[in-house]
C-alpha cells in the first residue's frame, strides 16, 4: 500500500452506472481527483462490474503515466488516486434491508461472479413487474425508457425506475416515489427477495474481503451484530451522510467495544442527488483505513 500522507482524504462509499450512480467508473475516478482523494472504495448494489472497469481504466492510467515520465505523451492533471475494490451487498433480516460492505473483494472472484449474475436477472425481473404494474396503474412508463437509466448490463435498481417516474411527473421526487409508489400496497410494489445476511458476509469474505455493515444508523440492526459477527463480520459504516452527531458517536463505541472495524463514506451516487452525499463529503478517518488495510492484509 502506498504511504498515505496525514491528511489524506479517504471516501470508502460510492456507487457509478454499474448500479444506480450517475457517474460512469471512469468519470466517477476524474471525479474523486478533482474533489481532492487520495483513495476512493468503488461500492455498487450487487456487483463488482464497476470497480473491474475502473481497474482497468487506471492500468490505461498508468500506461499513460509512464509515457508521460518517458516524455511522449504531454503530462496531465493527474494525481494519484487508490482505488479500493468495494461491493455493497443487499441483504434482508426479516423485513428489513441490510446493506453488507464488502472491501478489498477480489472483483473477478468466482462467487462474486456468479451472484452479480444471478442478482442481475433476479433485479431485471423485479424491475419488469414494476413496470407493468405501474402501467396497469395507469402511468406512461416502459422498461426502454428505464432501460435507458439503467445503461448497459449494470445492476438494475428501484432507483432507475424512480428517475423515470419523477421525470415524467408521476412522483415529486425520490421520496415521494418510493413511500407513495414503491411502499407495501403501492401501484409499484413488488417484493424482491435478498439473501440473509450472514450469506452476504460469506460471499464476501469467500471473495477474500472484509464484510463492513453499511450505514447501521440507517437500518437499526445493532441488536444483530453478534450474530453477524459469528458469521464473520468485520466491520461498522460509522461515518455516513445519514448518521446524526450522536449516532456517529454511539456506533464509535459500539465498533471499539465489539473490535468491529469503523469505516466511513459518502455513498456518493451522483452530483444532486437526493441519495448519498456528494463524494469526499463524508471521509473515513486516516487512521480508521489504515487498520482495515491492516486486517486486509491480515485475512490474505
Ligand atoms: P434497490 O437496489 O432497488 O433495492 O434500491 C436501493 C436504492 O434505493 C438505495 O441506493 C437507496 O439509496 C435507494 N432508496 C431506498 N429507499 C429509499 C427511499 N425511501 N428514498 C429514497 N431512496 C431510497
Ligand atoms: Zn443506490
Ligand atoms: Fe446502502
Ligand atoms: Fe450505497
Amino acid at each position: 500500500m502506498r504511504l498515505l500522507h496525514p491528511d489524506a482524504r479517504i471516501d470508502l462509499h460510492a456507487h457509478t452506472t454499474a448500479s444506480d450512480g450517475l457517474l460512469s467508473p471512469g468519470d466517477l475516478l476524474a471525479h474523486a481527483r478533482h474533489v481532492g482523494l487520495d483513495v476512493l472504495a468503488i461500492t455498487d448494489h450487487d456487483t463488482a462490474a464497476g470497480v473491474r472497469a475502473a481497474l482497468r481504466e487506471e492500468a490505461r492510467t498508468a500506461e499513460v503515466r509512464e509515457e508521460v515520465q518517458e516524455g511522449a505523451a504531454a503530462p496531465g492533471s493527474r494525481r494519484p488516486l487508490e482505488v479500493v475494490s468495494g461491493i455493497e451487498v443487499s441483504s434482508q433480516l426479516g423485513r428489513t434491508e441490510v446493506h453488507i460492505l464488502g472491501y478489498f473483494i477480489d472483483p473477478e472472484d468466482p462467487g462474486i461472479l456468479s451472484y452479480e449474475a444471478e442478482r442481475r436477472g433476479l433485479r431485471r425481473s423485479r424491475i419488469e413487474r414494476m413496470v407493468s404494474r405501474l402501467q396497469a396503474a395507469g402511468m406512461a412508463i416502459d422498461m426502454a425508457g428505464v432501460d435507458e437509466q439503467i445503461g448497459g448490463d449494470g445492476a438494475p435498481g428501484r432507483p432507475h425506475v424512480a428517475r423515470v417516474l419523477v421525470a415524467r411527473g408521476y412522483a415529486k421526487d425520490f421520496r415521494d416515489c418510493f413511500r407513495r409508489l414503491f411502499s407495501e400496497g403501492g401501484p409499484g410494489y413488488v417484493p424482491y427477495e435478498k439473501i440473509a445476511p450472514e450469506a452476504a458476509v460469506r460471499l464476501i469474505e469467500g471473495a477474500g474481503g472484509l464484510p463492513v455493515i453499511a450505514h447501521p444508523g440507517l437500518d437499526r440492526v445493532e441488536d444483530h451484530i453478534p450474530a453477524l459477527k459469528a458469521a464473520g463480520l468485520r466491520g461498522l459504516e460509522v461515518w455516513h451522510g445519514s448518521h446524526e452527531a450522536e449516532t456517529t458517536a454511539r456506533l464509535e463505541r459500539v465498533a471499539a467495544a465489539e473490535g468491529l472495524l469503523p469505516t466511513g463514506g459518502s455513498d456518493f451516487h451522483g452530483t444532486g442527488q437526493s441519495e448519498g452525499a456528494d463524494l469526499g463529503r463524508v471521509l473515513c478517518p486516516r487512521e480508521a483505513f489504515v487498520r482495515l488495510c491492516e486486517a486486509a492484509t491480515r485475512t490474505t
